[in-house]
């Protein structure tokens, strides 16, 4: 097979906007205004009305978001926040650029996802928070995590970084907890042309701290109240997201259509378990995530790399094992052993049927028993 099949195509989206992706880009250049203009304002009013949420408060990144969401929510030196280990590793980095400390808790094998029964053991007198993530585009299950935190008084902070539109009972997710928590980088299901991220609350006053906090802690200029960042949504990266936020739902949509298709495709291939999707949530699939089992995940990885397709291990290192938490010593063996197992596969919202097809071929190798029609 001679075709190259990316994990993630972005030129369909593209070419599809250019015209209005141009127009955008051209009226941030001829206003002259690239920092907090209209586009940044008119952005934010856009997606509050989007996830139906009171405050959107763009911030440089998905990164940033997650910094400035725990110091708006209160947390800082000494607490502790309760966390997943199976994540990207920017969720716990916020944890600890703000002083605090993460306490991992082990995954649900079938959603990836922080399991809300393990959460109430890890809680100490030093807990402030639980920061669940929604991983790979599937919701984290909120109704427990909010009954918990209720009980022991705790904030939430939704990393809703790999799930811009997905929901949980019908609610948005990102605005369940106290603060939820966007990036927009480029490969996300909504993603600039760079770096960008959001925060989302229904709180006035951590939706005034966030604001006080991503222009270096001042409300009004050259009046510092506190040390706060310099993380302000570009004008220009506002503008393309206004272009492309219209599109959201259709382009989810047309992810969770390629995620039905794969697990068509994949049912009878054996050694592998499909995406388990929990019905209480709609799964964006920002990744089409695979278990590979009995060890054979290098052998598939490398079988499809040697016919040019792409795929990636979304994480191989747990969080808690990488070395810069090597002092800690947890023992999570649900997420140590999906890092193992995991293998994501090639999905964006337009990927041909064609080329599912190619990748669940060249996946099954010998072992595809079932002619695909
Ligand atoms: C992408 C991502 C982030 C960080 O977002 P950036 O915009 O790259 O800073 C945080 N958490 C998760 C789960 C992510 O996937």
């Amino acid at each position: 097979m001679s075709v190259k099949i990316p994990i993630l195509d972005l030129k369909p989206e593209i070419e599809f906007l250019w015209d209005d992706l141009m127009s955008a880009i051209q009226g941030v250049l001829k206003s002259g205004q690239f920092i907090m203009g209209p586009n940044v304002k008119a952005f934010e009013e856009e997606v509050a009305a989007y996830l139906g949420v009171k405050h959107a408060i763009g911030v440089n990144s998905g990164t940033d978001a997650l910094v400035i969401g725990l110091r708006a929510a209160g947390i800082g030196p000494g607490d502790e926040v309760i966390t997943t280990p199976f994540t990207f590793f920017a969720t716990a980095e916020a944890v600890s650029l703000v002083g605090a400390t993460p306490v991992f808790v082990d995954i649900d094998p079938q959603t990836f996802n922080i399991d809300p029964n393990l959460i109430e053991t890890a809680i100490t007198p030093r807990t402030r928070a639980i920061l669940p993530v929604h991983l790979y585009g599937q919701a984290a299950d909120m109704d427990p995590i909010m009954e918990l935190a209720a009980k022991h008084n705790l904030k939430v902070i939704e990393d809703t970084a790999q799930a811009f539109g997905g929901e949980y009972k019908g609610k948005k997710l990102g605005t369940i907890g106290d603060v939820g928590c966007f990036s927009f980088f480029p490969s996300k299901n909504l993603g600039a042309f760079g770096d960008g991220g959001l925060i989302a609350t229904n709180d006035d006053q951590i939706a005034e701290t966030t604001r006080m906090l991503r222009v270096h802690g001042s409300k009004q200029k050259y009046y510092n109240e506190t040390i706060g960042y310099n993380s302000r949504l570009d004008e220009i990266q506002a503008a393309i997201l206004r272009v492309k936020l219209p599109h959201i739902d259709e382009w989810n949509e047309g992810r969770r259509r390629a995620a039905r298709r794969y697990n068509d495709l994949l049912k009878d291939v054996p050694s592998i378990f499909i995406p388990y999707e929990d019905p209480n949530t709609k799964h964006v699939y920002h990744q089409y995530t695979i278990r590979v089992l009995d060890g054979k995940r290098g052998v598939v990885q490398q079988r499809l790399a040697d016919q040019g397709i792409g795929t990636m291990v979304y994480y191989p290192v747990p969080v808690h094992k990488l070395p810069v938490y090597a002092g800690s010593n947890f023992s999570l063996p649900a997420a140590e052993n999906a890092a193992a197992e995991v293998l994501s596969l090639p999905i964006w919202p337009d990927i041909p049927h064609e080329i599912q097809v190619c990748v669940v071929q060249a996946l099954a190798g010998q072992a595809f028993r079932k002619p695909i029609t």
